[in-house]
């Protein structure tokens, strides 16, 4: 039995499109990727379809595929975000994902993200976790990454089949909306009347906090608003990593990534540097990584930064956290043990130019021992798209790389 091991490094939202900032350029064709390139000229490449082509996934639908699911083992972001940022989540609750927001006096969404406010929300959160609601139900809320938080709602006779508060990008100026129920049971048009309940009531603590008060005399947008979105219910779900008998390591600073990592039985590693932008820790994300491998089967280990800039529509900037995530790779190559194979992934396009996730494939490469090689010599949308792995989906590429380690079953005799 070949020791064979996978280090599967991630770049957030990397693919993209050509730009004409970029000279007709995507960002990662336009940046300086030196240790990128060498993996793929020394490895094998091809794009990758997380789902099928043309189907935009979210971080966590596409982290779900990475981390060795299938689609419809999807339980609703609101779970995995709470599984990330280490909530005691259980059976029947129903989770939201959120944004702190500032809204003014008529209800119009001033920022989805209250000026991606970054200090003290575990005050904020403070103040609304805890809450008591009618009929027995329980609040606990939590924040996470940057203007990022969790909501749970606990009790008896609640539904996920509501609709999202959040207007969602890039509707800043529109008011948020009313929660609605999405089906005709009771329990959807309860759980809507109880959120309806607690944003307003969050709403009125949050316009009253200090916190927002030290943030207002500073110039900055107060997080006054709560915008909830993703709903879902906590469910039983097999861990992959007991299913296929693997022992896995996941690196990484955003919750979401976490969370799905955790759901799938992984070991995580988070340090308050991994920042989830481009000031993240790439030494210790690489340290971490090389680390991790000596005592595991697969280390994934994933940057944020790339789809950040994607979102924000700042080519220069998408092309810098690429350059960055290259550097992150070369420290981990420099230093990797010869039975393990070097993987590049990203979880979707997040293009500049949308703004938001698209259904466009991701290049992959794969670089170790006794690999194929293709004759690619560049790690970008354009060359790897001529690739000897071809177009592949995201579950055929774990299958490829669990196939490599020899944790995929023969068929027939
Ligand atoms: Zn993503």
């Amino acid at each position: 039995m070949l020791n064979r091991k996978v280090i599967m490094a991630i770049a957030d939202g990397l693919g993209d499109r050509p730009h004409p900032l970029l000279g007709g350029k995507t960002p990662l064709e336009y940046a300086r990727t030196p240790n990128l390139d060498r993996i793929a000229s020394e490895g094998i490449n091809g794009m990758m379809d997380l789902i099928a082509p043309g189907i935009p996934v979210g971080t966590d639908m596409g982290h779900l595929i990475l981390f060795g699911y299938q689609p419809h083992h999807y339980p609703g972001r609101g779970p995995i975000e709470a599984l990330g940022i280490g909530m005691n989540v259980k059976p029947g609750d129903i989770i939201f994902r959120c944004n702190f927001a500032t809204v003014n006096e008529n209800g119009i969404v001033v920022d989805r993200r209250a000026g991606r406010i970054r200090e003290k929300t575990d005050e904020l959160a403070q103040a609304i976790s805890g809450l008591e609601v009618e009929g027995g139900v329980e609040i606990e809320f939590m924040p996470a990454t940057e203007h990022r938080a969790v909501l749970i709602l606990r009790g008896p006779g609640l539904s996920d089949k509501v609709s999202d508060s959040d207007p969602k990008a890039p509707n800043d100026g529109k008011p948020y909306h009313k929660v609605e129920p999405l089906d005709s049971s009771e329990e959807a048009r309860r759980t809507a009347n109880i959120l309806n309940l607690v944003l307003e009531t969050a709403h009125s603590i949050l316009s009253s906090h200090p916190v927002n008060a030290e943030r207002i005399a500073n110039g900055k947008l107060p997080a006054n608003f709560i915008l909830t979105r993703g709903a879902g219910q906590m469910v039983d779900i097999v861990p992959v990593a007991q299913k296929l008998k693997i022992n896995v390591s996941c690196i990484a600073g955003e919750s979401t990534v976490l969370g799905v990592a955790k759901l799938a039985g992984y070991k995580t590693f988070t340090d308050s540097s991994m920042t989830g932008n481009i000031d993240t820790d790439i030494e210790l994300k690489a340290r971490l990584a090389i680390e991790e491998i000596a005592d595991n089967d697969f280390v994934y280990v994933h940057m944020k930064a790339p789809d950040v800039k994607g979102h924000d529509n700042e080519p220069h900037e998408k092309v810098r956290s690429i350059e960055l995530f290259d550097h992150m790779v070369g420290l981990i190559c420099q230093q990797l043990p010869e039975n393990v194979y070097i993987a590049l992934a990203a979880d979707h396009s997040t293009p500049c130019e949308v703004g938001e996730h698209t259904g466009e494939p991701v290049p992959i490469a794969i670089a170790g021992p006794s690999i194929r090689r293709d004759r690619i010599l560049q790690y970008n949308e354009i060359d790897c798209a001529e690739g000897g792995l071809g177009n592949i989906s995201g579950s055929d590429f774990v299958r490829t790389l669990h196939g490599l380690l020899g944790f995929v079953k023969k068929q027939g005799n």
